[in-house]
């Protein structure tokens, strides 16, 4: 039987055999260098260059532009396992993939054919760059401007916390092509933007967690691109190009906060059988046996949800509430699970010789990316009552 996708069709055993090669990769290459990478704050090139090498640069791009085209069922399946490996390096082809999903969804044919076989391939890495120093939620209220000029747009501002920043070469760039439009959002353009004059790197970010994948405010000084880069080749509608991969989106960091949430499980379970406390393992004593209850049923609730809002993606039927609701309890079960994981290694996990700090530092990412939980909630509420309307 094959898993339903708005795409194509991907056997069950097609799927089963990615998944395990994934893992044999994860266990025989990343797992032992996890550690290192992550306290030293550094760029993981032969990993990026093995997720090359796997496909993962293309992962949801469509196979006649070089990608795997994969159902977002099997891709959330796909992210889980590697976050509970080591979240950060879904990041490096996550938000590149969302660049990805903007060029396929809204592009002009000729931007099809010349953006996504190297995106696919990874041979030109990004990600997508909607936030500045003041507009995060109310993206509405990005300052940064495209001035036409001839065939050329110019633009100026600066955007920040944008994965993939320093190492990416290209990413989508949400702008104001109209400052004073009413409502905002039809003054709003997005860009495909390579690296050129113009185009720099302003400062890395240092982060609490989330290490290693680089987190960076650009700056556009005078940059200026032929029309061509204006996604669909029409201007004002940014705004739907940059919520238009929201559900996908939410799947995706749903999928991360499974992965850590699943990720901190484990090692609970693993150190509570070890770890001898009055004579007998931890796992023997109540109080811990009722938080491996607990943290068990949140990940295994997460791990459904989150498939169930890839499911109805994959149907081709509107997901924002299921998708929000899914990453909303995800990411809460991440960060839930690696503090009483945390707790559950007593001192231990307050050491960096274990690696449950790292899910603990990593996990609060997934709270705040993709929309905040706060405004997750107000989403969901909207939906309510909009599919319960009461006449
Ligand atoms: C590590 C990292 C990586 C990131 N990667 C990217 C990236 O690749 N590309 C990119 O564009 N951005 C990226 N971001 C930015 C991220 O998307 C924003 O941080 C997020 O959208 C929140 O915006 P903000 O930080 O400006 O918070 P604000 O919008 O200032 O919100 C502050 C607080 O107010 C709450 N709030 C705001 N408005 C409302 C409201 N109407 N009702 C109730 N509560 C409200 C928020 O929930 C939050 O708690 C990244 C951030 C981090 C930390």
């Amino acid at each position: 039987m094959g898993v339903a996708t708005l795409g194509r069709v991907i056997d069950r055993e097609e799927e089963a055999q990615l998944l395990d090669s994934i893992e044999r990769w994860l266990e025989r290459e990343v797992r032992p260098v996890v550690k290192d990478h992550d306290h030293a704050d550094r760029y993981p090139v032969e990993i990026v260059e093995q997720m090359k090498a796997l496909g993962l640069f293309g992962a949801t791009i469509a196979p006649e532009y070089g990608g795997l085209g994969l159902p977002a069922t099997t891709y959330a399946k796909l992210v889980m396992k590697i976050s509970s490996v080591w979240m950060a390096i879904t990041g490096i082809f996550n938000s590149h993939l969302m660049l990805a999903m903007a060029i396929e969804k809204f592009g002009t044919p000729a931007q099809k054919s010349l953006w996504l076989p190297q995106l696919a391939s990874g041979e030109v890495r990004g990600g997508l760059a909607l936030t500045e120093p003041d507009a995060g939620t109310d993206l509405q209220a990005i300052r940064t401007v495209a001035r036409r000029d001839g065939d050329d747009y110019v633009i100026t501002g600066t955007k920040t916390w944008i994965s993939n920043g320093i190492e990416g070469s290209c990413f989508a760039l949400l702008v104001k092509t109209d400052s004073t439009a009413h409502p905002r959002h039809k003054g709003m353009s997005m860009f495909i933007a390579p690296k050129q004059d113009g185009f720099r790197v302003g400062k890395k970010l240092e982060k609490l967690g989330y290490k290693s994948i680089d987190s960076a405010e650009l700056v556009f000084d005078d940059y200026r691109i032929s029309k061509e880069h204006l996604i669909g080749g029409v201007e004002g509608q940014g705004f739907y190009h940059a919520t238009g991969g929201l559900e996908l989106g939410r799947i995706n960091v749903a999928s991360r906060g499974v992965g850590v949430a699943e990720g901190a499980l484990q090692m609970a379970i693993d150190y509570a059988q070890i770890r001898r406390t009055f004579g007998k393992p931890i796992c023997e004593h109540q109080a811990i046996q009722l938080k491996l209850g607990e943290m068990a049923t949140r990940a295994r609730a997460a791990r459904l949800l989150t498939l169930d809002a890839a499911a109805t993606y994959d149907r081709g039927e509107r997901c924002d509430m299921e998708a929000g609701m899914a990453k909303f309890f995800a990411s809460e079960a991440a960060l839930t699970n690696s503090t009483e994981s945390l707790r559950i290694h007593g001192a231990y996990g307050y050491s960096k010789e274990y690696d449950i700090e790292r899910l603990y530092r990593d996990a609060p990412l997934m709270c705040i990316g993709e929309g905040t939980n706060e405004m997750q909630r107000i989403i969901i509420s909207k939906h309510l009552i909009r599919r319960n309307a009461v006449t």
